[in-house]
């Protein structure tokens, strides 16, 4: 029988192995449980066994669960993996500690307005469009330098850069392009890899994980 505590203990233990031979720190790793789709009491067993960095896709799915379940742990990091529309920038500054999908010069202008509002300023990974797929999200990469400067422009906090390879195929190359990208522009986090993929990416330098099916099972 498996439960919560039991999938996050091999997770977390299959990050510790494959550090090993990259010759990586696992504390340098930060396992984002990806719990959307799930609800409280599916959360609750992950937060008994100790995981206290999740992530959501969707503002308004985030806002129903998560104030509720941070009055009891204070110390919950809530990181947003998904596309973000600028008309819900200042909702996700309110709720989020991180942002994964930075992309667009209209979301920039639209973040840095809602953080210096708040006066909160966020971290946010660049997401990069790293398979060139048109109907995907993410900076395409011919233009990563000049987003990057313009970002740097900014008070945001750039936490690194973020991709989502295409699907069916194999996700090493994509990571490793990613971690070229990311050395060739001066960025240090590398925010890759999901329940299929995720050891690969901890062995290509990914910085966070985004494991939501390998700790929750199947979403509905
Ligand atoms: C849903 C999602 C994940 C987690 O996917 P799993 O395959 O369930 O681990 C990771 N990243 C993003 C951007 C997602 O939307």
């Amino acid at each position: 029988m498996e439960n919560a505590a039991t999938r996050l203990a091999e997770v977390n233990a299959n990050i510790a192995r494959v550090c090993k031979p990259a010759r990586r720190e696992p504390s340098s790793v930060t396992l984002i449980a990806v719990s959307k789709t799930h609800d409280a009491p599916a959360i609750q067993p992950l937060l008994g066994a100790g995981q206290r960095v999740f992530g959501e896709n969707r503002v308004q799915e985030a806002q129903g669960k998560w104030p509720a379940l941070r009055e009891a742990h204070p110390d919950i990091e809530l990181h947003c993996i998904g596309q973000l529309q600028s008309n819900k920038a200042e909702e996700a500054v309110a709720l989020f500690d991180c942002i994964h999908a930075l992309d667009r010069p209209s979301l920039l202008t639209a973040l840095a307005r809602a953080m210096d509002k708040a006066g909160k300023q966020v971290p946010c990974f660049v997401q990069v469009n790293i398979g060139d797929e048109p109907q995907k999200g993410g900076c395409g990469i011919a233009d990563l330098p000049k987003f990057l400067a313009e970002v740097r422009q900014t008070a945001i906090p750039l936490a690194g850069l973020m991709c989502i390879p295409p699907a069916d195929t194999e996700a090493a190359p994509f990571f490793a392009f990613l971690a070229k990208l990311a050395a060739d522009n001066g960025v240090t986090g590398l925010s890759m890899g999901m329940s299929g993929d995720y050891e690969t990416a901890v062995m290509l330098g990914a910085t966070h994980v985004r494991v939501g099916t390998a700790l929750f099972g199947a979403r509905g």
